[in-house]
């Protein structure tokens, strides 16, 4: 981790689009990878803490993920969640049983006392994962969902509902008395490049950067900051992302993401289908850079990767040379 000759890059990311953007970087022998990962998406199940977001990195970088659904664990079988029907429980959120395991562990450390910070690292360690998984705060912070028929949690609409409702507003239960952890904040200050993940901006990025401390040590750290567009000609790849900002009256497209990050970001890495959109996002503030941002696989995903870290080194030759 403390080789000079590695660009220490840290990356703000949500779950699935989070950890493509992950793999990517941790596949490069000259970064050295810390993730800020998502904690919004937890909540408890069948007396268990769960957290999303967090277990599809952890997942993902230690390659047992399922790769077609992009989360839970390969080779799963879901004879707890059965039992847990047999009794009557309320089973819309897919729990299989290796992953029961692990939401077992999490909630009995919590249940010790145990810093959720700490439960993350160890378990990124058991996993073999040597990249940093860090949270942006040990506090409970809760993504609720307002719809028409009331407010809903994140998982409830999530899950339980498909994202079928219209998204009218959105909150973060705790964020303004949640307190930013020392090692988020010191991985963002140490950075050579902070990397903003193609995560939804409103669910996955916005409960990271609007953790107090957070998004204010982004906009004044040193590194050069890149994002990646979750957008591809308007759409996403995968989930609610471009429904929910034209709800919420924003544009669901790149132009709206550079908007969005206007403050935290220096260049936006947006696909070649959606060139015509550089100038306006230009304008905006950041760089727009056109390139292929769909990641099918490990190849996609490094190569995306080298593109940005190569990106940091022209960006700091320039800034020596000025
Ligand atoms: P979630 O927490 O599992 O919903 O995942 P994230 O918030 O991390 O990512 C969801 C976003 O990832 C969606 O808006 C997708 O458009 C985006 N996404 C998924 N795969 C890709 C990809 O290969 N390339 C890009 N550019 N975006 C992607
Ligand atoms: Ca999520």
């Amino acid at each position: 981790m403390s080789d000079t000759s590695q660009t220490k890059v840290t990356l703000l990311a949500g779950g699935v689009g989070g950890a493509k953007m992950a793999e990517g970087l941790a596949a490069l022998p000259d970064v050295a990878l810390s993730v800020i990962g998502n904690v919004a998406d937890d909540d408890s199940f069948h007396g268990l803490w769960v957290s999303p977001d967090i277990d599809t990195l952890t997942y993902s970088l230690a390659d047992v993920i399922d790769r077609q659904q992009g989360w839970g664990v390969a080779d799963e079988g879901h004879r707890a969640l059965e039992t847990l029907k047999t009794l009557g429980a309320d089973t819309w959120m897919s729990l299989g049983d290796r992953d029961f395991g692990l939401h077992i562990y999490r909630t009995q450390r919590r249940l010790k006392g145990d810093r959720p910070s700490d439960i993350t690292c160890d378990v990124a360690r058991a996993f073999g994962v040597s990249a940093e998984i860090l949270l942006p705060t040990d506090d409970q912070v809760q993504t609720r969902v307002r719809a028409d028929a009331g407010w809903l949690s994140f998982q409830e609409y999530f899950v339980r509902e498909r994202c079928a409702p219209d998204v009218r507003e959105l909150s973060f239960d705790g964020i303004t008395q949640a307190k930013p952890t020392p090692e988020a904040l010191a991985a963002i200050i140490s950075a050579d490049l902070i990397v903003i993940a193609p995560s939804n901006p409103l669910v996955s990025i916005a409960p990271i950067l609007g953790i107090p401390g957070i998004g204010e040590a982004v906009q004044s750290a040193r590194a050069p900051k890149v994002a990646v567009s979750p957008f591809i000609a308007g759409k996403v790849v995968k989930g609610p992302a471009d429904r929910m900002m034209a709800a919420l009256g924003e544009r669901a497209d790149a132009v709206g993401v550079a908007q969005r990050y206007r403050d935290v970001m220096d260049a936006l890495f947006i696909d070649h289908v959606d060139a015509a959109l550089a100038p306006e996002i230009q304008t905006i503030g950041p760089t727009p850079i056109c390139s292929a941002i769909l990641m099918r696989d490990l190849k996609d995903k490094t190569r995306m990767a080298r593109e940005i870290v190569d990106f940091h080194h022209d960006h700091a030759r320039k800034g020596a040379a000025a």
